[in-house]
């Protein structure tokens, strides 16, 4: 019978708590000991539970009390130089220094860099080497988590980063060749291999996911060289696990390095099997990856099925190992915990635990088992009927779509015509200056909204608390001279969830929370039908807020992509076409909006460029519906009405095409901490729009001095012109504290007032 394992399994637990222990220990609240006290006991009912649900091996070293890539690190040494007191006085507090840097007892380290884990929204520390970098085996984290796993009596697979993608995904400080680190990186690694193997593993997983990105030729070769020289050491049989994507052309170098096993993924990419079981030598296992381990919906027997059985038709069950398509980390615990969801909507969705009794049912029903063959059936009986419940899908937005012509994501004018109008109408000085929309969101605000939502305070209370509010961020935007106000935002609790809770095909979980980094999580919303928006969403604050002053009111939406891609998406339609959805029904916003009165409307896309998919060949498909969606909510208003857009970060040199294409009137974006060496992409390519380079670094509570916003300032307009700047922070103020906001926005202002005397 086919093997069911899983290649690794949410470490926060159902409750997050992980997140409360390490905050609590971060806080000095608790010792060490109950901090690792909680960790065993998460790892402990994480694989009872997925042993319950019917995995016959489960993984180990999976588990980590920040994040896999630092562990990696830490396992092999490579600590740099400036934590390596802390790690001496302390092993744990050394970790947590890499992660979050550290100040105390004379120390101040920054942390390591952290980005995202490939397409997703986990975010890993990039370990930092340099040139004759030395590694050795540092603990013996994956030893004691096998050995903790086998005394439960379980079958343990331990899963380790593999020494390729380690390396990739790693920086070098100094600039030198990473893989040229391969050859003293892989003693260690045979070393812990071969102690695993005497601790009894008879399997490793070797995650090497950086196989679906686009290689170059050496980085094959050191694929060719690592495996090779793994593969000449005594190990315990080796499983080589890719995921996030096809293999695609690394595919016959991946098949035929000497590991006993190969995991791919067939939920992304479920086209490849025939080629990988092509290229597959004779005595390898494969590891399908058949249930999505990046979503939440429960797979479609009608399609997994066919791939099972062809795959067993080729290679037998013996060969045959039943997998979700990634490690388990990208989605919640166990669907169980969601009271709350309609049954229908729940019976379609499958969490962590779910998935992996999805497995067990497919692999029984393979084994012959008449009842896991009724099971499947009911499941895809099931999944059919909602193919046509109630919203599913929605006859006016398939029309409203369907009739969407070309001209829908069109201004009426070119830039310049626009530019004219708008100077007529907004009447703005040179250089004005605008933020991003929220200000300081207070305890005392937040307490309102939980209290509104418990519904322990009356709507009437909740709605005068926000117009005063309103009505304060309004005077202060006065009183400082910023020449664009917004109206601050303090509805709002998060940016997707906010819009998402008043669409139509949205849902919110309870506890559906996804580790996005270290203890921080977020709890993505469920988009599962046709969007829709019943009713104006933002229009009553930006109208009152306008109502209050004569300066321009700058309107604040959510941009489609940013909905979608912090949202876990229905599998049944493309994602394009979710977003045109979403797409449209910002555009009645948008013009809601303008009809109310607002001159100035600021469009958010701060997940656009991670939504970039894997493979450079695949850019331009997705850029070019990214784009066309945020036209599609900007397009067909007057030329007098501004359209602005946000993205909070800097690499623009990839996609400064795709950006220009949107053809907001105005964009600003993160460039405080590069000193505006992030323009540059902008200025090579004449970009002619206005753009509003951020000078305030919202992240740090640091307040910037006037004349540095000044430096700054100069430094933009070595590149752009002065008629195209406009100025403001990074991003949104809501994180930050009112008087430091004030300082910071006094000096923004008053050096945009000194740059304009200059001109
Ligand atoms: N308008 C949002 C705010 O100011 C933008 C947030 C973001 O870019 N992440 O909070
Ligand atoms: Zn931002």
């Amino acid at each position: 019978m086919p093997l069911v394992t899983h290649s690794g399994f949410p470490r926060i637990g159902l409750k997050r708590e992980l997140k409360r222990a390490l905050e609590s220990h971060w806080r000095g609240g608790t010792d060490a000991r109950a901090l690792k006290d909680t960790a065993r006991t998460l790892r402990l009912s994480h694989w009872q539970l997925a042993h319950a649900a019917g995995a016959d091996v489960v993984p180990c070293n999976d588990f980590s009390l920040y994040d896999h890539v630092l562990d990696t690190a830490v396992l092999f040494d490579a600590i740099p130089e400036r934590y390596r007191l802390v790690f001496a006085e302390n092993a744990l507090d050394g970790y947590f220094a890499m992660a979050r840097g550290h100040k105390r007892g004379g120390h101040d380290l920054h942390a390591l860099e952290m980005t995202k884990w490939f397409d997703t929204n986990y975010h890993y520390l990039v370990p930092e080497l340099q040139a004759g970098q030395r590694f050795a085996l540092n603990g013996d984290k994956p030893l004691a988590e096998f050995r903790e796993a086998r005394s439960l009596g379980l079958h343990a697979r331990p899963v380790l980063l593999g020494p390729v993608s380690f390396l990739l995904l790693s920086k070098t400080v100094d600039g030198s060749d990473r893989l040229a680190l391969l050859d003293a990186l892989l003693p260690p690694y045979a070393d812990l291999l071969g102690q695993l193997a005497d601790a009894g593993a008879d399997w490793v997983q070797l995650d090497e996911p950086c196989l679906v990105f686009d290689l170059e030729d050496v980085d094959r070769a050191a694929y060719r060289h690592a495996y090779a020289t793994l593969a000449a050491a005594r190990t315990p049989r080796l499983l080589l696990a890719s995921y996030f994507g096809a293999l695609g052309d690394n595919l016959a170098m991946a098949a035929a390095l000497p590991a006993d096993g190969l995991h791919v993924d067939l939920v992304r990419a479920p086209e490849q099997l025939d080629a990988v079981l092509d290229a597959l030598p004779a005595d390898r296992i494969l590891s399908a990856g058949v249930v999505d381990g990046r979503n939440i919906w429960r797979s479609h027997p009608g399609r997994v099925l066919p791939l099972l059985r062809k795959a067993r038709a080729r290679i037998g069950d013996e060969r045959l190992w039943l997998a979700p398509s990634c490690s388990l980390l990208h989605v919640p615990i166990d669907l169980e915990a969601e009271t709350g969801l309609d049954p229908q909507r729940r019976a379609s969705m499958a969490f962590a635990r779910q998935k992996i009794e999805e497995l067990r049912v497919y692999a029984d029903a393979l084994a012959g088992q008449p009842e896991a063959d009724a099971a499947l059936a009911a499941q895809q009986g099931l999944l059919d009927a909602q193919a046509n419940a109630p919203g599913v899908v929605v006859a006016g937005v398939r029309d409203r779509l369907h009739a969407l012509g070309p001209q829908a994501s069109l201004r009426r004018s070119a830039h310049a015509a626009r530019r004219a109008s708008q100077a007529e109408v907004l009447d703005l000085p040179p250089l004005p200056t605008t933020t991003i929309g929220s200000f300081p969101q207070t305890d005392d605000l937040r307490k309102a909204r939980a209290a509104h939502r418990a519904g322990k305070l009356d709507d009437e209370t909740y709605e005068q608390r926000l117009r005063a509010e309103i009505e304060r961020v309004v005077r202060f935007q006065e009183r400082l001279g910023l020449d664009v106000l917004v109206h601050g935002e303090p509805e709002r609790n998060d940016m997707v969830e906010y819009f998402g809770e008043q669409l139509d095909g949205y849902l919110f979980t309870r506890l559906g929370w996804v580790q996005s980094y270290g203890s921080r999580c977020v709890k993505p919303p469920v988009i599962w039908g046709d969007v829709a928006r019943p009713a104006p969403m933002t229009v009553r604050w930006s109208r009152y807020a306008q109502s209050l002053t004569d300066k321009p009111m700058k309107g604040m939406l959510t941009g489609p992509v940013t909905m979608l891609q912090w949202s876990f998406v229905r599998d049944d339609l493309p994602r394009e076409t979710v977003c045109r959805q979403i797409a449209l029904a910002l555009r009645d916003e948008v013009h809601d909006l303008e009809a109310a009165g607002i001159g100035l409307i600021q469009i958010d896309e701060p997940a656009l460029r991670e939504g970039l998919p894997l493979r450079r060949a695949d850019w331009p498909g997705y850029l070019a519906w990214a784009v066309e969606c945020f036209r599609i909510a900007a397009g067909g208003v007057r030329d007098a009405t501004q359209i602005h857009t946000h993205m909070c970060y800097s690499e623009f040199n990839d996609i400064i095409e795709a950006v220009a294409a949107m053809d907001a009137d105005v964009i600003s974006i993160e460039t405080s901490r590069s000193r505006m060496e992030l323009l540059d992409a902008f200025a090579r390519f004449r970009y002619p729009n206005g753009i509003g380079p951020g000078v305030y670094d919202i992240h740090s509570p640091r307040v910037p001095g006037q004349e540095e916003i000044l430096d700054l300032l100069h430094k933009a307009l070595d590149v752009l012109q002065p008629g195209q700047l406009w100025i403001n922070p990074d991003c949104g103020l809501k994180t930050r504290g009112w008087p430091e906001v004030e300082q910071a926005l006094r000096h923004m202002v008053d050096g945009a007032r000194q740059l304009r005397a200059e001109l």
